[in-house]
């Protein structure tokens, strides 16, 4: 492959992901994203001074101060790399769900032996199917997010997605390619172990209602507040809400520089696994002016160094600093066995 067939590649790759109406960024859900905050903006704009002016509100959405940051510039190149690699991500998952639901329907089988196929309810299936793999991916994703800010080895590659200081739809790509891959495992496991358990229930493989693939929850939400989670918008859910459903505002405290927001809100769009974990934090009604990033000694975090290398090097370094813990923690131990072995056969 010469270099006129790799930008070919990457073209058309970038292409399907714009125009694809399952694809995360789709022109169709960043549209209806526009909409939906042209609306929120006017409506406030009207409540506080009586009328809206359209032009400031399309100033306001199009900030011409952040699309000039390094920040945005860092995101735009992460998603370019990401879209291009992501066949590769996509394809693993694919194979890796597969291959978890038939271990799954396995186990279940040898365990509580096979079911019969049911033959009725084809629709009501497809909906119980498409609920429970749309309530897999977000448990999925809520112990992806949260093993990633608990875990130091896996925080450094996914600090790369909190070390941006301006939020946009395309910070939602602002990832390290290892953290996707981590990503893809997690969801693989959680979707193939759904996908199986269902295949048991009902003694056959079952259908789900999508969009190019994508469960068609999951595409809703994408299309209506998905990438205002990562904007200058601050658009509260609170009250019973606020405690199902994860709004724009909550992700921007979950991207917060004030250690009051750290390690809340790690869900993608229900809110009821932080809820239930201790971990929720329901976002004023008033904009708090949040400021994002991370504040941190070293490499520039919107240069490629910064962002694809320094996050395996300190990864490395916090796996060898665990290990070097984990093994003075061992040897303490065993000398702490011995000086009481030695003790004993003193005392006898
Ligand atoms: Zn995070
Ligand atoms: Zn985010």
């Amino acid at each position: 492959m010469d270099i006129y067939d790799a930008l070919r590649f990457s073209a058309a790759r970038i292409s399907n992901e714009l125009f694809s109406a399952g694809s995360i960024f789709s022109v169709y859900s960043l549209a209806t994203t526009f909409l939906i905050a042209f609306c929120a903006l006017a409506y406030r704009r009207k409540m506080r001074r009586g009328r809206a002016n359209f032009r400031a509100i399309a100033r306001a959405i199009f900030n011409k101060r952040i699309l000039l940051t390094r920040s945005f510039a860092a995101d735009v190149n992460l998603f370019v790399l990401s879209v291009v690699l992501m066949p590769v991500v996509v394809g693993a998952l694919v194979i890796s769900t597969n291959a978890v639901a038939t271990v799954v329907v396995g186990a279940l089988n040898a365990s509580f032996g096979a079911r019969a196929p049911v033959a009725c309810c084809d629709l009501s299936i497809k909906v119980f199917s498409t609920v429970v793999l749309f309530l897999a991916y977000e448990i999925g994703y809520w112990v992806d997010h949260y093993l990633k800010h608990r875990i130091p080895f896996l925080w450094e590659f996914h600090k790369v997605h909190h070390t941006a200081e301006a939020l946009t739809p395309v910070t939602n790509f602002r990832n390290h390619p290892i953290d996707n891959i981590f990503f893809g495992y997690m969801l693989a496991t959680f979707i193939g172990a759904a996908s199986g358990a269902l295949a048991w229930v009902f003694g056959r493989t079952t259908e789900s209602f999508t969009v190019d693939g994508k469960n068609i929850l999951f595409i809703f939400f994408l299309w209506t507040i998905g990438h205002l989670q990562h904007s200058q918008f601050w658009i509260p859910f609170r009250g019973v809400l606020g405690n199902i459903i994860l709004s724009p505002a909550h992700h921007q405290i979950h991207h917060s520089t004030d250690p009051a927001h750290f390690n809340r809100n790690f869900g993608s769009v229900l809110a009821v696994w932080d809820w239930m974990f201790g971990s929720l934090e329901i976002p004023s009604t008033k904009n708090p002016r949040l400021k994002y990033g991370v504040t941190e000694e070293g490499a520039d975090p919107h240069s490629v160094v910064g962002i694809l290398a320094t996050p395996i090097f300190r990864a490395a370094r916090s796996l060898w600093r665990g290990g070097a813990e984990a093994w003075n923690v061992l040897m303490e131990r065993m000398e702490q066995r011995r000086r009481e072995g030695s003790k004993s056969t003193s005392i006898s």
